[in-house]
């Protein structure tokens, strides 16, 4: 097996985590009580300048990054949220336990939300930026959120960074991300007013100053606690500096697979832009039966992919079964024979539901050196060149 761990998670360790001996040296963990600047702050100031924003605010994980982000627009309760047809569940989660409903909208050949669906005067639209790969933006849209968990470090054409272009970016350091520990998100903005208001839901809705009991002025709002431990950013911050390595090693792995894998009819790559992420090379094959066969042979032989299938929304049990824990139902009460909140596609999402049933991803290494990677993608060119 060549790849046990995703991405960042093989980089953890003790070299370069000095911030985390030292929030153990000082016995404190949370960030408003730590000596300034807080392993937070640090984290927040560092990813704000590699991220390309004016600043950062470091919550729990990436799904309450996406509520806060959410929350932050100011929205009125049952108002439509526009997000992509073909991503994590959670994204609708986040929109919906905000009281807001989630539209799914259909997608492009690179599964990037399609703007062209969206009606006139979409206030609040999430583009998610799967599997590396950089999805274009609406234009004219207030609220674009930039769901940014799966393409960490990458750009668009541009060559803004993905997550610093709409009103907020959100991002995700789960296990299985490009950086990770173990559970952990952000939200990047644009304007230096959205983060005072961000970060004061995450604290209660005070007004705070750090070492100090939380400060509530006049008029604040009720907040939560979603605040990020002095632990977790420190390990955030390793592998932060990490992020350029990291990001190098898979555009070689990504070089060296596709100079591997020769053309075979059948198998089509779907190519990736400059500014993608190469968290993995993405194949269009022929047919299902094809893709899965390939899926089959690949697995057998200890080698690392998946399908997208999983993603497509409008087919997922929370999204179909439009149940929650509510007893009337809310939010989805509040849609319900509304046709503001069907779904936006062509075709019922036939050709999406089509094209992801022949799309197979092979995960890339960055933690693997040239040989093991040159190794890994024979393998994968023999599977291949055999089905
Ligand atoms: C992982 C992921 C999330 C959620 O991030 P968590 O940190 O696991 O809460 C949201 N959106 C996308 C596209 C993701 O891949």
């Amino acid at each position: 097996m060549l790849r046990p761990l995703p991405y960042g998670a093989n980089y953890l360790g003790w070299q370069e985590t000095p911030e985390l001996r030292q929030a153990l040296d000082n016995k404190v963990l949370f960030r408003y009580s730590a000596p300034a600047p807080s392993n937070a702050d640090l984290l927040e100031a560092h990813a704000a300048e590699r991220l390309g924003a004016a600043r950062a605010l470091a919550v729990p994980n990436g799904t309450q990054a996406l509520r806060v982000a959410l929350m932050g627009t100011r929205p009125r309760v049952g108002e439509p949220v526009y997000i992509p047809a073909v991503t994590f569940v959670a994204v609708a989660g986040a929109v919906l336990s905000c009281g807001l409903i989630p539209v799914p909208v259909d997608v492009d050949e690179r599964f990037g939300l399609d703007a062209s669906l969206l009606p006139e005067g979409a206030e609040r639209v999430i583009v998610a930026h799967m599997e590396g790969l950089v999805a274009d933006l609406p234009e004219h849209v207030p609220y674009v959120i930039e769901d940014t968990a799966q393409a960490m470090g990458g750009r668009h054409e541009d060559g803004r960074c993905a997550g610093s272009v709409g009103y907020a970016g959100t991002f995700s350091f789960h296990h299985a991300k490009i950086l990770t520990s173990g559970e952990g998100g952000l939200v990047v903005v644009r304007d230096p007013a959205d983060w005072d208001v961000l970060r004061s839901y995450t604290d209660h809705g005070s007004a705070r100053e750090q070492g100090k009991y939380p400060a509530f002025e006049p008029g604040a709002f009720y907040g939560e606690n979603l605040c990020a431990n002095e632990a977790v950013t420190a390990v955030q911050l390793q592998q932060f500096r990490l992020l350029d390595e990291i990001l190098e090693s898979l555009e070689r792995h990504y070089a060296l697979t596709l100079e591997t894998v020769a053309a075979r009819p059948g198998i089509e790559v779907s190519p990736k832009r400059a500014g993608d992420v190469k968290t993995s090379v993405r194949l269009l094959l022929d047919s299902r039966e094809l893709r899965d066969g390939a899926l089959d042979r690949l697995a057998e032989q200890g080698l690392p992919c998946w399908s997208l299938d999983k993603y497509l929304l409008p087919d997922h049990p929370v999204v179909a079964g439009r149940a929650s824990l509510y007893a009337d139902g809310f939010p989805w009460n509040l849609a319900d024979g509304d046709d503001r909140f069907r779904a936006l596609s062509r075709d019922g999402f036939t050709a999406t539901r089509e094209r992801l049933g022949r799309t197979l991803c092979i995960p890339l290494a960055p933690e693997l050196d040239v040989e093991n990677q040159t190794l890994m993608a024979k393998q994968v060119a023999s599977v291949l060149a055999a089905l």
